[in-house]
């Protein structure tokens, strides 16, 4: 059966399409950053291009179930339009008489943007009546919001059982699952995994899936602190979490049985102070002295990280090596970026899963010498964590 919009017709069609224009808008309600909408342009423009009509529905923020003007999509038409190049017809609700007529008034090559789904509180409940309402607005449904395919929503998932033949990926989820499926299922050899950020808690589901399926596990960031204190290291004021010092050395004693290299770092930089300018130094890991803060991965780390890197055929990315935002503490993040960029150059597959390493890989103009950057954070991890996402398990069904 036919699961991505490049491999079905929409001449005639109506397509129920769910995007994510969930963006930031500044005090004018302008959009600051469009990302998201231009990621949704080329499965719009294929409906388009192909002869059909696209019915649009996405949330915006968090309103509490009910219609707030602050979150109203009608703020995102105009940048939408443009971007486009079409004029954006709007619905004032997304289910209703008006939606009705409106979609079913919809000529090929136009477009309907409908109101905040989140207007309703039966969207995040994933209720089974409000799904069949939006249903009824197209004969096709296209879901190309990677962001909230984690989340069993009505327009996420449960839409979907309307459509039992004509329900496809949109392109940015076919990319998305095609990046993760590189990685995790058809990774060429070597595969190193780099994880970082702040706290170990938060990546245990991700380093305990990925020790099946990597060669390397390279650690940094905040939470290698936690594993230099559970090897007796001292750590000084450094970042831990004390409550997961076991598990730590868990993950060290599964890493030899699973024959993963695991790579912590050797060298820190550390500061007296949590800030940019405050005094610096370099530092064996174990060895912070009382009152300092390790801020970043050493000149030593940074090295030895970048020849596991250089010597991998796939790369997965997730959290930074440091504090990358202060200017001071980045030279591990971005010794990793550049390293992670050479290395695609030379043929290796890199993905950069989520959070934080999207942003440093986009601060040092890196994002398009990388193979793939993935638009979903919470989508991503769960991925990570080896879940598969309920939006997307609703089209492949
Ligand atoms: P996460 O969201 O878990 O990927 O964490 C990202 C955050 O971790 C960033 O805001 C970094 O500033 C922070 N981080 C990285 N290294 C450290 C460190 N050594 N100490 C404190 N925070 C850190």
């Amino acid at each position: 059966m036919t699961k991505t919009v490049d491999q079905y017709n929409f001449k005639g069609k109506r397509a129920l399409v769910r995007v994510d224009f969930n963006v930031p808008l500044d005090e004018n309600y302008s959009v600051t950053d469009d990302t998201r909408i231009r990621a949704s342009i080329p499965t719009i423009n294929k409906i388009l291009h192909d002869g059909g009509s696209a019915v649009l529905m996405s949330h915006l923020g968090r309103p509490k179930g009910g219609p707030e003007d602050k979150y109203s999509l009608r703020h995102i038409v105009k940048c939408f339009s443009e971007l486009l190049g079409r004029n954006v017809k709007f619905g004032n609700d997304c289910i209703g008489e008006e939606a009705k007529l409106l979609a079913s008034a919809l000529k090929p090559g136009e477009v309907l943007l409908l109101e905040n789904l989140r207007f309703y509180k039966e969207e995040e409940k994933g209720d089974e009546e409000f799904s069949k309402k939006l249903s009824g607005l197209g004969n096709v449904y296209v879901n190309d919001a990677f962001g909230t395919a984690h989340r069993a929503h009505a327009s996420t998932t449960i839409v979907a059982k309307f459509f039992p033949q004509d329900k496809l990926f949109g392109f940015l989820m076919a990319g998305e699952i095609e990046s993760i499926h590189k990685v995790l299922h058809e990774a060429k050899k070597p595969l190193t995994a780099i994880i970082g950020g702040a706290k170990v808690s938060s990546k245990i589901p991700i380093i305990e899936f990925l020790l099946d399926k990597t060669d390397n596990l390279i650690i940094g960031g905040g939470m290698a602190y936690t594993f230099a204190k559970a090897m007796g290291g001292k750590i000084g004021k450094s970042l831990v979490e004390d409550e997961f010092l076991k598990t730590a050395q868990q993950i060290i004693l599964k890493a030899e049985e699973k024959k993963v290299n695991l790579f912590l770092p050797s060298d820190t930089v550390i500061s007296d102070d949590f800030n940019n300018n405050a005094r610096r130094d370099i530092c064996k890991m174990e060895a912070v002295p009382d009152g300092w803060i390790g801020m970043d991965i050493g000149p030593m780390t940074r090295e030895k990280y970048a020849g596991i890197i250089g010597n991998s055929k796939t790369i997965l990315w997730n959290g930074p090596m440091g504090v990358f935002e202060m200017s001071n503490f980045e030279e591990g993040t971005k010794a990793v970026a550049l390293a992670v960029a050479q290395a695609t150059e030379g043929g290796a597959y890199s993905l950069i899963g989520g959070g934080d390493s999207v942003a440093a890989i986009n601060k040092y103009g890196l994002g398009d010498k990388v193979s793939y950057v993935s638009t979903g954070g919470g989508a991503m991890l769960e991925c990570l964590e080896g879940k598969v996402l309920p939006g997307v398990k609703a089209i492949l069904e």
